[in-house]
Parts: structure tokens; C-alpha cells; sequence
């Protein structure tokens, strides 16, 4: 167990109302009681659980530093488990640092970004997902994703990783107590049930598993590629969407050769636009290198807007673009409506099969449809049941892991061998779902997480 002291500037740096000096660590009271005055300017030395007190901050010298309410949370019922204190002072970088710098001459350690939760987590205060939302709640993006990520805190993910893992847990017991039955004398029943267990484990973890897109699009948001051969209105088309000019619009062929990024923001859900090269063969090293990004974009997009000229026959190059993003989602895009109609009838038949979207990206016509779409497929995604989701890669990672034992064990038992033969599997499952809540966490991860947070969390 930690024994050292901790503290650091819990609010954001810059000017604000107040700001924060949190302190964690056996010698939180003791520190407290060293540096805070009473209004009349009196030494304290008792300070009940949870309340507030009013007075200064002295230094060493007795020279005030400012007035503030300080807190005193003792261990175990606080954040870190531990006993914490906090004092709020007036805002400012530094009125805070002062403070802050005051208890580190006192002895205390200055914490390390996300010690503060890794200390609740080594205390019991929380699961690795439970921390892993704190730090989803500290990024959060969009208003779902708060809410999401204040349900993840309440542990309702961890819940029902757990009941999973007790349901395979009980099928390994009855797995290991298979060998004590005579071979050949597994009773019937002993089998089926067994497979009936782990269909419904495999069921259970390919539900959680399905989330899992939904969790990526409330974190990262929806990540849209705009592709199209040069001068079809790519750029004009990402302008139009985000409602400003960010994206050079030249009559050039090729001119957009960088992957532009902009967001806007459908029912509070980031859209990730991602405009590219567009997908022609050239010659031209530079533009290459564009063209390999387009690409790459294009295939980790979870929507491709494939815009086409529709005042002009198709050429090859629209033609492959299509070809390169049949296994995606994609809406085909056919721009500059306001000009006479170019497509033959033969090219109208080829895109019979796509979703179509008329648009006039310079004057902003039809694009109403076309964002109406992409929010259908936001909230299509995420809108599910009121279930919690997959919240990162690591978990989802965890999660195939496991589903991967469950059906090694699944086609063992199917194939009538002996069931304690599937002990490993069921044991790899159980373990992966531990980790995935931190049962069975490395330090080493523990770590890698908790440095993701800010100083001060
Ligand atoms: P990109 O190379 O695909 O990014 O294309 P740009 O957005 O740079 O546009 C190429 C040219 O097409 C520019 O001159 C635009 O003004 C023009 N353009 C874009 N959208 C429209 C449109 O809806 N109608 C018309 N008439 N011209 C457009």
C-alpha cells in the first residue's frame, strides 16, 4: 500500500472562480493542520468528517497566502480510499501553485497524472473501467459520451462482465468435476447443459461486443471520408457540411494533396470529415503519398461519401473509387446539381444500386438530405437499448479474446469430447473478463492507463 503523501492542483490551469489543491495520504490531516487558520486566526485541530471550513493558508513563516474552504475526507469513504484533503482557494494559477508548492516544501510528494485514481483503484474504489470512464468523462466529447462514461463509472459494464465471467465460472466447476466420472459415463445431460451454458456465455459477449462500434463513435465520433477523382467538389462538399472555408477550393485538378480533418456535430455526436486526395494514378511523388492516405482513410472510415460530378459522364476514376469501397458503408454523392445533367443513361444505371444523394455543394442544395442520413447512421449506432457499451479497444480486445476461448470450448464439447477438456478454455474466458474489470490487471497496465489521465485526477 502506498504510504507516501500526494498532491497536486486538481482544476484546470488558468483563470477561474476557484481552484483546487487536493491532497491524498496519511499525512493529509497533519499537513492540513499546519497550514490552515481559523477565521480569527487560530490553529485547528479537529476537523469532522465531509465538512467545510472557512480560514486562511498560512506558509511557514505565518504569512497568509489566501483565504479558503478546505475539506477533510477521511479514508476509506473517499475518493482515493485514503485520507484526502482538499482546499479551495481563489482562483488563479497562482494563488493554487503557491499552495501547492507550500505542502511540497511540507513534505508532500507532487502526484503523478491519474494517481489519485490509480491510488482508488490499488484501494478497491473502482474497477479498471470504472477508471477508464473517469477518463472518458475528462475527454468526453459530446453529451452522450458523458453520459455514457457516467454510466460506466456506476459500474454497470463491469456488472455484467462479472456475471458473465460467474456463469463460465460455474461451468468450469462443472467441467473439473466431470473427471471424476468414469469415461464414457458423462451423463447426457452433464453435456448438453454444458452446451447450453456456453452458447448463452458466447451470446452474452457477442451482445457486449456489438456495442463496441457504438462506444467508438461516442468517443471518437463518426469517421466520415470524403473521396472523389479531382475537382468533383470534395472540398466544396466538406466547406458546405461544417458551414465554413477551411479547405482550398481551386479549379486545379489535385490540389487538395493532406488529408483535411474538420468536425461538425450531429444530436451532439462529433462527425470526423475527412477529406482526401481522391484515388487517381499519378506520377507526381507527392501526390502519391496523398493518394496512399486517401486510401488508408478511406478503408478505417465508418461512412465514405464517394462524391461524383454529376455534369459530366463518369470517368475510370469514379468508377474504381466505387470499386474500392463496395465493402463499406457509403453514400455516393453526386454534386453540382445546378448544372445540366452530364451522367448517360448507362451511368445512371450503374449507380442504381447505391444510395444516392443530389447535392449542389457551392449553394448548400440537398445537402439537408444528406445530413439527415449521416445522423440517422449516428444514432442508429448508438441509440441502442439503455445498455452500456464497450468503451475502448482494450476492452473489445478482451472481449474477442474471450469469445475466441468460449467457441474453442464450444466446438470441443459439440465434438463429444471428454468436458473437463475444455477447463483451459473456460479458465482463458474467465481470465480475459477479469481483466477486463481489473482482477487480473499487470501493473504494467494499470500504469499504462492511469497515464493517460491529467495531473491532478
Ligand atoms: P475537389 O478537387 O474535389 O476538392 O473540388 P473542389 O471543391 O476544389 O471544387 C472544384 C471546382 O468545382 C471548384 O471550381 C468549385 O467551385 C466547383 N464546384 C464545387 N461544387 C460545385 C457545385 O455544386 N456546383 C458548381 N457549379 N460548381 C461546383
Amino acid at each position: 500500500m502506498e504510504q507516501t503523501t500526494i498532491a497536486a492542483i486538481a482544476t484546470a490551469p488558468g483563470e477561474s472562480g476557484i481552484g483546487i489543491v487536493r491532497m491524498s495520504g496519511p499525512e493529509s490531516l497533519a499537513t492540513l493542520q499546519r497550514v490552515f487558520r481559523t477565521t480569527r486566526g487560530r490553529e485547528k485541530k479537529s476537523f469532522a468528517a465531509r465538512h467545510l471550513y472557512l480560514g486562511y493558508v498560512v506558509d511557514e513563516k505565518e504569512q497568509m497566502l489566501d483565504q479558503v474552504l478546505v475539506t477533510y475526507m477521511p479514508g476509506p469513504n473517499s475518493y482515493t480510499g485514503e485520507d484526502v484533503v482538499e482546499i479551495n482557494s481563489h482562483g488563479g494559477a497562482l494563488i493554487t501553485r503557491e499552495i501547492l508548492a507550500l505542502l511540497l516544501r511540507l513534505g508532500v510528494r507532487l502526484a503523478e497524472p491519474g494517481e489519485f485514481t490509480q491510488r482508488a483503484f490499488l484501494n478497491g474504489k473502482l474497477d479498471l473501467m470504472q477508471a477508464e470512464a473517469v477518463i472518458d468523462l475528462i475527454q468526453a466529447k459530446s453529451k452522450t459520451a458523458l453520459e455514457q462514461a457516467g454510466r460506466l463509472l456506476r459500474g454497470e459494464l463491469s456488472e455484467r462482465v462479472l456475471a458473465i465471467r460467474e456463469q463460465i465460472m460455474g461451468l468450469l466447476a462443472t467441467a473439473a468435476a466431470s473427471i471424476d466420472f468414469p469415461e464414457h459415463d458423462i451423463p447426457e445431460i452433464t453435456s448438453r447443459r454444458m452446451l447450453e451454458g456456453l452458447e448463452e456465455a458466447i451470446h452474452q459477449v457477442e451482445l457486449l461486443l456489438s456495442t463496441s462500434f457504438a462506444g467508438r463513435v461516442l468517443r471518437e465520433g463518426l469517421q466520415v471520408a470524403i473521396v472523389g477523382r479531382p475537382n468533383v467538389g470534395k472540398s466544396s462538399l466538406l466547406n458546405a457540411l461544417v458551414g465554413k472555408e477551411r479547405a482550398i477550393v481551386t479549379d486545379i485538378a489535385g490540389t487538395t494533396r493532406d488529408v483535411i480533418e474538420e468536425y461538425f456535430s450531429v444530436a451532439g455526436i462529433p462527425i470526423r470529415l475527412l477529406d482526401t486526395a481522391g484515388l487517381r494514378e499519378t506520377e507526381d511523388p507527392v501526390e502519391r503519398i496523398g493518394v496512399s492516405l486517401a486510401q488508408q482513410t478511406m478503408q478505417e472510415a465508418d461512412l465514405v461519401l464517394v462524391v461524383i460530378d454529376q455534369s459530366r459522364p463518369l470517368e475510370r476514376e469514379d468508377l474504381t473509387t466505387l470499386a474500392a469501397v463496395k465493402e463499406q458503408r457509403r453514400f455516393v454523392v453526386l454534386n453540382k446539381r445546378d448544372l445540366p445533367l452530364g451522367l448517360s443513361a448507362a451511368d445512371e444505371e450503374r449507380l442504381a444500386q447505391e444510395r444516392v444523394f443530389r447535392v449542389a455543394a457551392i449553394s448548400g442544395e440537398g445537402l439537408d438530405e444528406l445530413r439527415a442520413a449521416i445522423a440517422d447512421l449516428v444514432l442508429q449506432g448508438i441509440l441502442q437499448p439503455d445498455s452500456p457499451f464497450v468503451a475502448n479497444v482494450r476492452q473489445e480486445q478482451l472481449l474477442r479474446e474471450a469469445l475466441g476461448s468460449l467457441r474453442a470450448a464450444e466446438q470441443t464439447v459439440a465434438s463429444g469430447w471428454p468436458l473437463d477438456m475444455v477447463q483451459i478454455d473456460l479458465q482463458a474466458a474467465a481470465d480475459r473478463l477479469g481483466e477486463m474489470v481489473g482482477l487480473k490487471a499487470s501493473p504494467g497496465l494499470a500504469q499504462e492507463i492511469f497515464s493517460r489521465f491529467c495531473i491532478g485526477k
